[in-house]
């Protein structure tokens, strides 16, 4: 097989129509309201409640942001209780926050937070859980609630894979006190750059918003010392219109995951992720787990991909509790973290986007396969 002519990446945003997202684009330019809750703005927070049936939703102008405000709103101090296998950003929000990440192991079918370690590793200075909902499966919720509840701790999901995905007809982002998402241009949905909280109450809603917006209440009164961490109304205005093909778009990538496991079912040495019944997944990521019995390692076949101009993603390599800011924390020791360590030796994110073409899909699989 010849190298591919343009790069084929792990992710390509979806990009609607110029012509439409010019109609928006002459609104904002003849009303002059570029940000501060216009009305596009107001629009998007409505239509993703609606789209995600969840009740209350604050935008963001980036997802790590939303985490942060996310802590605030809630007055998080002390100790956490995270995992290692996420993006970086999860933990340092904490961070931001002059909050100790505690590192709990992930389990081996979806490499979530594993639930039977987290009561061990809780202390009189835990005050909140922070899980992931890692490449949108869901975590095992009702579990943590019980933990949450029995040792009185909140409850913040980095929902940031998790757009859109339901489990019984119920969104996840239902679930804890808080959840967070990211509108990053990687993301299945995006707004260039972006993110939200989901509460369930308004006047949880209203604190974020005072937060996100340097605390102001009114035009005299600040209530915290907040943040500028608002979307404006161009990215609204992005989010508006790519909201229309998401279900389209959603479905495009089910077709691409579906043919990736027909093609890779029989291959010895890769593994992969199913899907779980009762939930409506998002497909923003196609996880393999290159193990052992597989021909050459993970990292061999990471730099054959290259070879052909295909980039796959070691997401999540390495682990947060390896970057050396976290490193020392007595909770980053590989032997507290033994599954975690070894699944990010193992695992490689294929492309998946809706305009990847089908036939690349199966060359992929033939360069895993031959
Ligand atoms: C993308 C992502 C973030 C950060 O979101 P940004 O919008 O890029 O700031 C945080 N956590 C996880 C798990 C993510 O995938």
């Amino acid at each position: 097989m010849l190298a591919k002519k343009d790069p084929i990446y792990v992710t390509q945003p979806f990009m609607p129509p110029l012509e439409e997202f010019n109609e928006y684009l002459k609104d904002i330019w003849d009303s002059r309201w570029l940000t501060n809750n216009g009305k596009f703005h107001i629009q998007l927070e409505q239509e993703l409640c609606d789209y995600l049936g969840v009740k209350h939703l604050s935008l963001f102008s980036n997802g790590t942001l939303a985490l942060i405000v996310a802590l605030n709103t809630l007055r998080i101090t002390g100790e956490v209780i995270t995992t290692p296998f996420s993006f970086v950003a999860t933990t340092h929000a904490l961070h931001w926050n002059s909050i100790k990440p505690v590192f709990v192991d992930i389990e081996p079918d979806y490499f979530n937070l594993d639930v039977s370690k987290i009561e061990a590793a809780i202390t009189p200075k835990t005050t909140a859980i922070m899980p992931v909902h890692v490449y949108g499966n869901p975590c095992y919720t009702e579990k943590i609630d019980t933990i949450a509840k029995t040792y009185g701790l909140r409850v913040i999901y980095d929902a940031c894979h998790a757009f859109g995905v339901t489990q019984n007809e119920n969104s996840v982002l239902n679930s804890g006190d808080l959840s967070v998402l990211s509108f990053h241009a990687t993301k299945v949905f995006n707004t260039f750059e972006g993110g939200a909280i989901i509460c369930h109450d308004e006047g949880t809603k209203k604190r974020i918003d005072f937060l996100k917006n340097f605390g102001f209440a009114d035009e005299v009164t600040v209530v915290s010392p907040g943040i500028n961490a608002k979307m404006n109304e161009i990215q609204a205005a992005f989010g508006l219109l790519q909201l229309k093909y998401l279900d389209e778009n959603r479905i495009k990538r089910k077709i691409i995951a579906d043919l990736y496991r027909e093609q890779l079912k029989n291959t010895p040495g890769i593994s992969m992720l199913y899907d779980i019944p009762g939930v409506k997944h998002s497909y923003n990521y196609f996880p393999i787990v290159v193990t052992k019995d597989y021909k050459i390692s993970r990292d061999k076949l990471y730099e054959t991909f290259k070879e052909y101009n295909i980039f796959s993603r070691r997401y999540f390599y390495p682990l947060i509790s390896e970057f050396s800011t976290y490193s020392a924390l007595s909770s980053s020791n590989p032997d507290n973290l033994p599954v975690a360590t070894s699944i990010a030796k193992q695992v490689l994110c294929l492309p998946i986007y809706p305009s990847l073409d089908l036939q690349d899909v199966k060359d992929i699989c033939e360069i895993i396969n031959s």
